[in-house]
């Protein structure tokens, strides 16, 4: 029979181990404010037990938009907000920025990387997933995936600095390559960038420079896999393709990546110049199995049971891209953010009904909202299942759902003016570099020519 929180010692469904000691408070610690994390924490507001929130970043990031970031179309701050100022209405949740490094389950305290530990009786990891880098995390520095801010804006510095290089040489060679961008991995991050980074090339070259010229632009999608979207119907694959194509985009399938030097990239045995690389080619999990002494599986996600919480641990609950969660068909939920969401909010209902008392949850159950990729400027994919979209109607859903997902309403507000202004202006708002470029010494700087105009 389910005991009054607070009276004696609370169990969870996923066994009969203790959760917390009866007569005090609960304190409920979450590693990672990100989309689940934060669902978690919003879902916890105002209830009996004291919540922390740990988080290496002070702030959280939107991730569907910073390849817009990196093409120049949105400023860092659009996307992003202060885990603070997420929670602050909720007068028992604080914020903790640090980093997590490791569990003292026997102790029941988190590890900081300065050697502090804090304590939980309840824990929710949170801590998403990196991009997999297969072995070459040489290759990281060179071909930064999307994942930070810091990446985006790397990225963005990259690519703008490309063209100002071009702009100033009179090497066909160093031309092309500056002009060159290579992006790794045909998934929806990668097909999102080419898209964007084609467009990027047309519209602001066009306009704005005087000595380099739009069809100089290459950009190169490369999948390892038969074909580009895999997690979608082929029918959306296939659309995909053909629009990437369509606006000059040269699209690689069924090709390798074997090595990434400091301006190269080498496919098979052909090098190929270029002047900024981009990867997009797979995640992992972050190290929490590790922390916890698991194995994880292929890609290091923690398996979980039906309720989330961890075998023989029922006060540690995982969520989101670093939990391997079934789905009804017995496959493997997606790393998605609405998985993440709709299991943040999920967790905190079990443990609001834990502090209730309440000790039997229901199993957690996946809604898909459909599967979404952009592609191009009035391009996107849908998929719902047996319900499918693409092109304009599906561009407009996808911007519409993107806005509306975006946290705060004044965010809101002021990311959908920008981007209806832009999407009729074709103007780039935030094409910042942010250190100058090194350029070669000591050659002539040639003046704007028209010749090189088309
Ligand atoms: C470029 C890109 C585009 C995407 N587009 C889409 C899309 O269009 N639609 C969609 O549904 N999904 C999309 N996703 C996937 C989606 O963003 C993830 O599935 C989602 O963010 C997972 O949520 P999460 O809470 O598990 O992790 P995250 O949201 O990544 O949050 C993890 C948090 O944990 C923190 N953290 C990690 N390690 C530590 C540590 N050791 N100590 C302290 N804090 C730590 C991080 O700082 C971060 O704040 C995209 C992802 C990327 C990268």
């Amino acid at each position: 029979m389910a005991q009054p929180a607070g009276t004696t010692e609370e169990t969870s469904g996923a066994g009969s181990a203790p959760v917390w000691t009866a007569g005090r408070r609960p304190r409920v610690v979450i590693i990672g404010g990100g989309f689940g994390g934060l669902a978690c924490a919003d879902g916890l507001g105002g209830i009996e037990a004291d919540v922390l929130i740990i988080d290496r970043r002070n702030h959280n990031l939107f991730q569907p938009l910073l390849y817009q970031v990196a093409t120049a179309a949105l400023s860092p701050a659009d996307i992003a907000e202060p885990i603070r100022k997420s929670v602050g209405r909720h007068r028992n949740i604080s914020v903790l920025l640090a980093e997590a490094t490791g569990i003292d389950t026997a102790a029941k305290a988190v590890l900081l990387e300065d050697a502090s530990r804090v304590p939980y009786d309840i824990l929710v990891i949170a801590t998403g997933s990196d991009y997999n880098y297969f072995g070459h995390d040489e290759w990281r520095q060179l071909a930064p995936g999307l994942k930070t801010l810091r990446e985006a804006r790397m990225i963005r510095q990259r690519l703008l600095s490309s063209f100002e290089r071009a702009e100033r040489s009179d090497d066909p060679l160093e031309r092309r390559a500056a002009l060159t961008t290579i992006i790794i991995g045909g998934g929806p991050t990668g097909v999102e960038m080419a898209g964007a980074v084609s467009e990027l090339g047309r519209y602001m070259i066009r306009r704005d420079f005087r000595r380099i010229h739009q069809d100089e632009m290459r950009v190169l999608l490369v999948e390892a896999g038969p074909r580009l979207l895999a997690a979608f119907p082929e029918e959306l694959s296939h659309y995909a393709e053909d629009y990437l194509r369509s606006i000059g985009v040269e699209v690689l399938v069924s090709e390798r990546v074997v090595a990434i030097e400091p301006g190269s990239v080498q496919m098979g045995d052909a090098h190929v110049a270029c002047g900024a690389v981009v990867w997009g080619a797979g995640i992992k999990a972050s190290p929490a199995a590790a922390w916890l002494g698991l194995g994880g599986d292929r890609i290091g996600r923690i398996p979980v049971t039906p309720a989330l919480n961890i075998e023989n641990h029922p006060e540690i609950f995982c969520l989101g891209d670093t939990a391997l969660a079934m789905g009804e068909d017995g496959q493997p939920l997606p790393a998605l953010a609405q998985v993440a969401k709709q299991q943040g909010q999920y967790v905190a209902s079990v443990i609001r009904d834990l502090t209730r008392g309440r000790a039997q949850p229901r199993p957690f159950r996946f809604h898909n909202r459909g599967n979404t990729a952009v592609i191009g400027r009035n391009a996107a994919v849908f998929d719902f299942g047996r319900f499918r979209l693409k092109g304009r109607p599906a561009w407009f859903l996808w911007a519409i759902v993107h806005v509306y997902l975006l946290i705060n309403f004044e965010k809101r507000v002021l990311v959908s003016i920008q981007w209806m202004f832009r999407y009729l202006t074709r103007q780039r708002g935030a094409r910042i570099i942010d250190e100058k470029p090194e350029f070669s010494e000591g050659e002539e700087v040639p003046l704007a020519s028209a010749a090189v105009r088309r």
